[in-house]
């Protein structure tokens, strides 16, 4: 068969994000509809808006960061942006649960809690993703600030999460605007290395870490290999390519993923709306065109490992 002529296969998009101020379920249903993706799995991201304020060590550890990375920027401003980011990009798990409860047969949603909260805080937000019928948890430690190896709570959010098969989607790399800044530390959490504990201690939670295990304006390829690396002695974990779709087009890449995880464990995932100047249409026709993998291969990534992770 011909690797590029398009066929006719089940897509479903394992990361989107339902930001209020910038989508609705309408406009997603549209965007789908066009991609022709059948289902879409809806992200919560519980952010704390007012922790640059009220979190003072935080606050001074970031402006420390921003100096020693540039003494020309003005860290005030940018802790305004970071504010920014935080308030537009804070989703509810209520808002994911609505627009999934007004469309079913397309959306399933994934809560999010914030480890850097309190235990009872953690323990209430569990509850709520419970009781709201949602089927995962979205953690990510560059916009909730906190370290995934030191981190207290992660070990209740790991074994609820178990106890509910639910799987876990963690962000990697780095974040839009100030988040692009490495000398920050927050940023820093982002790389799959911090995560090799947790993993290898909940080693029979799902665990879906976003992004090939990273992306920023400028590729840091430690994030591939360092994921790729976990993902071999933990079978787990599974990737999935949002926002990068580019990177399965290179055959180094693409071997590497043969020979450890395997396209078992690819998901095919957007990050819609929050990656500029792209689309759900266009990210997907990346991969449908891509003429290194297999047709069986983009079977696995457009549906069939999803179909079976989330037992649709
Ligand atoms: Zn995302």
């Amino acid at each position: 068969m011909d690797l590029v002529t398009p066929v006719h296969r089940e897509i479903i998009d394992t990361h989107v994000h339902p930001i209020q101020s910038l989508t609705s379920a309408e406009s997603l249903i549209r965007e789908m509809d066009k991609a022709k993706v059948s289902k879409a799995v809806l992200l919560a991201l519980d952010l704390d808006p007012n922790v640059l304020d009220t979190n003072q060590s935080l606050r001074d550890e970031i402006i420390y960061d921003f100096l020693s990375y540039s003494l020309f920027l003005d860290p005030y401003r940018l802790l305004d942006t970071m504010k920014a980011i935080l308030r537009v990009g804070n989703t509810t798990n209520v808002h994911v649960a609505d627009i999934v409860k007004g469309h079913p047969d397309r959306f399933l949603g994934f809560g999010s809690v914030n480890p850097s909260k309190n235990g009872n805080y953690v323990k209430e937000k569990l509850q709520e993703i419970f009781d709201l019928s949602l089927k995962g948890i979205k953690l990510i430690p560059t916009l909730q600030f906190f370290d995934p190896k030191r981190n207290k709570n992660l070990k209740s959010i790991f074994k609820f999460a178990y106890r509910q098969d639910w799987p876990i989607l963690i962000h990697l790399g780095r974040d839009p605007g100030p988040w692009e800044i490495h000398t920050l530390r927050c940023v820093e959490k982002g790389h799959p290395k911090f995560w090799n504990k947790v993993v290898k201690k909940f080693s029979k939670n799902k665990i879906i870490f976003a992004h090939l295990g990273g992306y920023g304006e400028i590729n840091d390829e430690t994030w591939l290999n360092e994921v790729l690396r976990l993902s071999k002695k933990n079978t787990n974990i599974f990737l999935d390519t949002s926002a990068v779709p580019y990177q399965l087009e290179d055959p180094t890449v693409v071997e590497s993923i043969r020979k450890t995880c395997g396209f078992e464990r690819i998901l095919f995932g957007t990050d819609t709306p929050v990656v500029l100047g792209t689309s759900m249409a266009h990210s997907k026709q990346i991969i449908e065109k891509n003429s290194i993998l297999t047709q069986e291969e983009k079977s696995l990534i457009f549906s069939e490992n999803a179909k079976k992770l989330f037992n649709l």
